[in-house]
């Protein structure tokens, strides 16, 4: 039976999740299945209603601001809901895939399982334990090249950015990029120029 059942796929930036979300939905059409796309309106990566992957694949979704609009947007007919950027919905995103589920539907996502600072990512970790079947994929080291980079590394102006950098930055050259865990960088600024305070400090009382 192919209803009540929440795959979901999972890893850092640039391992192909969209692709394989695609590549799913893709198959259920031509098993000619009616299938619901849905993304969040907070993803920036493009404008229009649809996802698309990395690699230029595209397809047409349904934006919406939160997750109990996903229960609005999905029929009696729709078989298969596919959900894009999992990490990105409030914490109702549970109980709508829990919903979604008993009412028969088969639900596919994607989602980064970490943020930046490799901490779990918004509601993923539920996600991943009702999940029915977990799919986590690696992707390729852009410092050494290897094939199991499962952290995503956010860059400002080419630098790693520091672990107390704003979620949302306002100016700078921001870009993200796959690393191992080997490569992957958390510079944590406030605490060492802390410690140089520190430091300075403690040097003043011998001058
Ligand atoms: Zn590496």
């Amino acid at each position: 039976m192919e209803g009540y059942s929440f795959e979901l796929i999972t890893g850092p930036m640039s391992c192909g999740k969209t692709e394989e979300l695609l590549r799913r939905i893709r198959r259920a059409i031509i098993a000619k299945k009616r299938v619901k796309v849905i993304s969040p309106v907070l993803d920036t990566r493009e404008h229009g209603d649809y996802i698309k992957s990395r690699n230029g694949m595209f397809l047409e979704a349904v934006k919406v601001k939160n997750s109990l609009q996903i229960l609005d947007e999905v029929t009696d007919e729709d078989q298969i809901v596919a959900i894009d950027e999992l990490q990105f919905f409030d914490g109702e995103i549970i109980e709508v895939i829990k919903q979604l589920m008993s009412d028969g539907k088969k639900v596919i996502g994607s989602g980064l399982d970490l943020d930046f600072k490799a901490e779990p990512f918004g509601k993923m970790p539920e996600l991943l334990a009702i999940a029915t079947r977990v799919d986590k994929l690696t992707a390729v080291c852009m410092k050494c090249g290897c094939d199991h980079a499962t952290r995503t590394q956010r860059l400002i102006d080419g630098q790693p950015a520091d672990k107390n950098s704003p979620l949302i930055m306002i100016g700078g050259d921001e870009t993200y990029e796959a690393r191992c865990v080997k490569c992957y960088e958390l510079p944590d600024k406030l605490k060492s120029e802390r410690k140089e305070e520190t430091k300075a400090k403690v040097l003043s009382l011998f001058k």
